[in-house]
């Protein structure tokens, strides 16, 4: 058993910067937990605090039940892995993997198993004499994860092991890797700030901003149902588009207003008028070249051919959107085009989310680092609201002004 347990870690630098702060987090035995966030939000820290390279100003870390916090890293059962691979170019591969166990005093039998055993996991079996001088980036790389794996460690740490390879190489070895982690059963942790590397290999990603873990979920809660707008635009290529309108009830239909335009949402949802946010993907958006019932009028403004679809951004009013449309859509720049809603079939997945228009700026300031010890309520974006394909809706406010619950383990999904 491995599992990790964080409780209120927070790291302070220099006495004032809160690169981590207050995080809880619990990652289950075995599992593939991605920690995902732009630069600087505290990944690494975080991560070295879990393998002790790092000492937390407060808080304590568990791994497999035991408290770790005042343990130096060789006592965790941890092995990590790095951006810089850091192989040595003066041991062969065989050496370079073998490395950890011969500092151990592993018997030399057990040693040739276990570097074997790891080689030929990460497929490098024809290459353990060769010097690390010889190798390709991916090959070096492969070494390096070797080193750790061979440790038979309970926590495998992985900070950007793929950021040094070329595009190719990367899409490659993470599948490699995916397979691997799942051969391995090992419990990871894995840093990144690739949308599409945390979406690809997380069994659940937790999204890091400004010191804090902003949501937890599987791939697809995070990418389908984000917690807040900055989740929305920092997973997805394109981000999930945003926009300003109104809801308005009448005659048991309500309506969403764009600018002067407007579709109409199946069920009345009582009370519901006011200023809203409208989060969708491009994915989920239907163009038409012509005029249909419950479609808004837009002007394509720019058309990209990328292969399997196309990306059109289109302008509805004074707000800009990115559609996904199908290669033989007959798209011109500054043509018109029409946009509905295209409604998932099933009932767990939101195509549409409508949120209330203030909870970018305020959500923004709510959670703004510098405030959080201030003891004003605060506003927080869980509850998103839904329209599904059997029309119905969700609204409810979108914020509480008590104290937030704590984004944990079970992270901070929408309701259902
Ligand atoms: P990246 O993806 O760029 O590696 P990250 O999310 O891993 O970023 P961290 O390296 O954890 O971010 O850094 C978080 C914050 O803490 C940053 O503002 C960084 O400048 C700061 N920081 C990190 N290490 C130190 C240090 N040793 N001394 C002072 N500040 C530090």
């Amino acid at each position: 058993m491995a599992e990790i347990h964080l409780q209120n870690i927070t790291k302070i630098f220099d006495k004032k910067a809160r690169a981590v702060d207050d995080v809880d987090l619990t990652v289950t035995d075995q599992e593939f937990m991605v920690l995902l966030g732009p630069s600087g939000c505290g990944k690494t820290t975080l991560m070295r605090m879990i393998a002790g390279l790092e000492y937390p100003d407060s808080g304590r870390v568990r791994i497999g039940g035991r408290d770790v916090t005042d343990l130096p890293p060789r006592k965790r059962d941890i092995a990590m892995v790095f951006q810089s691979y850091a192989v040595f170019p003066h041991l062969t591969v065989f050496e370079n993997i073998a490395f950890g166990l011969r500092m151990k005093r592993v018997a030399k039998p057990e040693v040739a198993r276990r570097v074997e055993a790891a080689a030929e996991l990460v497929q490098l079996s024809p290459y353990l004499a060769r010097y690390s001088a010889q190798l390709s980036g991916g090959q070096r790389q492969r070494v390096a994860v070797a080193r750790a794996i061979v440790m038979e460690p309970a926590v495998l740490l992985m900070d950007e092991p793929l950021s040094n390879l070329d595009a190719l190489l990367r899409l490659n070895f993470r599948a490699e890797l995916k397979r691997l982690v799942a051969e391995l059963k090992t419990t990871t942790i894995y840093v990144t700030h690739d949308q599409v590397e945390a979406m690809s290999l997380g069994d659940r990603v937790a999204v890091m901003r400004e010191g804090r873990i902003v949501q937890i979920g599987t791939p697809m809660e995070v990418y389908d149902r984000p917690a807040t707008q900055f989740v929305g635009s920092f997973i997805g290529s394109p981000p999930m588009n945003f926009l300003r309108g109104r809801i308005g009830g009448a005659n048991g239909h309500s309506s969403v207003h764009l600018g002067d335009q407007e579709f109409t949402v199946p069920l009345s949802i009582g009370r519901t008028d006011g200023d809203i946010l409208i989060g969708i993907r491009a994915e989920n958006i239907e163009a038409e070249s012509t005029p249909v019932a419950g479609a808004i009028a837009a002007r394509t403004e720019v058309v990209e051919p990328l292969g399997s679809h196309l990306l059109l951004t289109a302008v509805v009013g004074d707000q800009r959107l990115k559609i996904q449309a199908r290669t033989d859509f007959p798209a011109q720049p500054d043509g018109p085009v029409w946009l509905r809603p295209r409604l998932s079939n099933d009932p767990r997945l939101p195509s549409l989310l409508l949120t209330s228009s203030a909870t970018s700026a305020s959500t923004q300031r709510a959670n703004d680092p510098r405030r959080l010890n201030r003891s004003r309520p605060r506003l927080y974006p869980h509850q998103w609201s839904r329209l599904d394909s059997a029309g119905a809706i969700w609204l409810r406010r979108t914020w509480t002004s008590a104290v937030p619950p704590k984004t944990t383990a079970s992270g901070t999904s929408p309701p259902r």
